[in-house]
């Protein structure tokens, strides 16, 4: 058995005095899995998609990702981190509406210091891979919902993480949008891809999880490994 990709070890998550956002919290993700976060409002879910994304650190316990210590990075390291080994889509897509859909695709690649030659491959792969290279030249703003948040999750791929991390990814968008983009998601998760995935939309995690996870005052009160015919 291969080492799960995502280790979390006892963690608890306290923002003030009250009652902690995550409390004792395990969790262990193989790769190659697809997990469907779940949970009422206040439940967690974004606190440990950060604590996982090392933009927050926990109270206690520890965090795991591809063998790296996320909860003891300093701040450098955790932005190497985010560049290099997670990919990372919103409900809102936060692309940059300057840039156009190919400039977006290939920030990434930049930070990284990916050549460029290689960079405009690996973008060009990717929006051919998507569906959207007709738009490379095109300002997000211009693109539906959906093609917004294909261009997203390009951009999320580009320095081929290992782990894809996205919160309410259907959230903003019209049931065929939404379902264009749990397509997707299924498509990339069948091609080996390692997903997290915060949701509302039971649909989205049915479809598209292979095991889901319910939060609920910071704790898993439900944890259901789906059954997927594909
Ligand atoms: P969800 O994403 O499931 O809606 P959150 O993880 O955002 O839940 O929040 C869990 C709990 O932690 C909530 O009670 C929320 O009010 C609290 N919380 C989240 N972020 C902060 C913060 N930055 N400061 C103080 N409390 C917070
Ligand atoms: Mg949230």
């Amino acid at each position: 058995m291969t080492a799960p990709i995502i280790e979390i070890r006892d963690v608890t998550k306290s923002y003030d005095a009250g009652r902690p956002a995550l409390a004792g919290l395990s969790l262990d993700v193989p790769a190659g899995a697809a997990l469907a976060v779940l949970g009422r409002s206040g439940s967690g879910k974004s606190t440990l998609l950060n604590l996982i994304a090392g933009l927050d650190r926990p109270t206690e316990g520890t965090v795991s990702v591809a063998g790296l210590r996320v909860d003891r990075l300093t701040e450098s390291g955790s932005a190497r981190y985010r560049r290099e080994r997670i990919g990372m889509v919103f409900q809102f897509f936060n692309l940059l509406d300057d840039l156009t859909v190919q400039d977006n695709v290939l920030l990434p690649a930049q930070l990284a210091g990916m050549p460029a030659a290689a960079a405009r491959d690996r973008a060009a792969e990717l929006l051919a891979q998507l569906g959207i290279e007709r738009h490379a030249r095109t300002h997000p703003g211009r693109l539906s919902g959906g093609e917004r948040q294909r261009v997203a999750v390009a951009r999320a791929l580009m320095n081929r993480p290992p782990l894809l991390l996205a919160d309410e990814p259907t959230g903003a968008l019209d049931s065929a949008s939404a379902a264009d983009v749990r397509e997707l998601l299924v498509e990339l998760n069948a091609a080996g891809q390692t997903i997290l995935l915060v949701t509302h939309d039971t649909g989205l995690a049915e479809a598209c999880a292979s095991r889901i996870i319910e939060l609920s005052d910071g704790r898993i009160a439900r944890d259901v490994t789906v059954a997927v015919a594909r």
